[in-house]
């Protein structure tokens, strides 16, 4: 018989209810569909979007009204723009996009997989305690060889993340996290665009 235990959520740590668990486990479904086998470039959030359209993989490689790029906002946008793929999408729709930043090597992911309870972003409280399992992960299963940051509240866990020892190349604004979820996103969409082309020959 189902138990009326309270379950916590493996995305985001907290109690959860049976809608929750299922939207994460959605979000895990459409993220592994494009998963690389190599990563050479992980980019790093603080927590999912709030807005479902602003999940760079919400939808794609369903039905044809979810995979439009028209219906992709926020932190989703900024990452095809910064990787040279909204004309791909915006001409071939989001799928096919998606299957070329999957195969650029390239992979999204979050230090809290669900959205943040904090109004205006994730509270530090609710990333610090993901930050050890997504440090596990980063180093057990994802293995980049290279990680941008892309949220202005990662700044506070950059010494965390050097004292890390993850082997990896990090791909920083100027020794900042890009702030793709700042004041101005389209000027530090530009940075990040320029940031990996400058190391083109490593991305693949
Ligand atoms: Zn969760």
């Amino acid at each position: 018989m189902n138990s009326p235990k309270t379950l916590l959520c493996d995305g985001c740590g907290q109690p959860a209810s049976p809608e929750h668990l299922a939207a994460r486990l959605q979000r895990l479904e459409w993220a592994t569909r494009y998963r690389p086998v190599h990563i050479g470039v992980l980019f790093l959030g603080a927590a999912s979007p709030a807005a479902a359209g602003d999940y760079l993989y919400a939808g794609a490689g369903e039905d044809a009204q979810a995979a439009a790029v028209g219906a992709l906002n926020g932190e989703g946008r900024h990452l095809l723009s910064a990787t040279g793929l909204l004309a791909m999408a915006q001409a071939s729709g989001r799928a096919a996009a998606l299957a070329e930043f999957q195969h650029r090597g390239y992979f999204l992911t979050h230090i809290l997989e669900c959205p943040s309870k904090v109004p205006g972003g994730p509270g530090s409280a609710e990333i610090e305690g993901q930050v050890p399992l997504v440090l596990a992960r980063i180093r057990r299963s994802l293995r980049p060889k290279r990680i941008a940051l892309i949220a202005h509240g990662l700044d506070a866990l950059l010494a965390r993340f050097a004292a890390s020892e993850l082997g990896v190349t990090w791909v920083l604004d100027g020794g900042k996290a890009f702030a793709l979820d700042g004041a101005d996103p389209a000027a530090a969409t530009a940075r990040l665009r320029e940031a990996l082309a400058g190391n083109a020959g490593g991305i693949r």
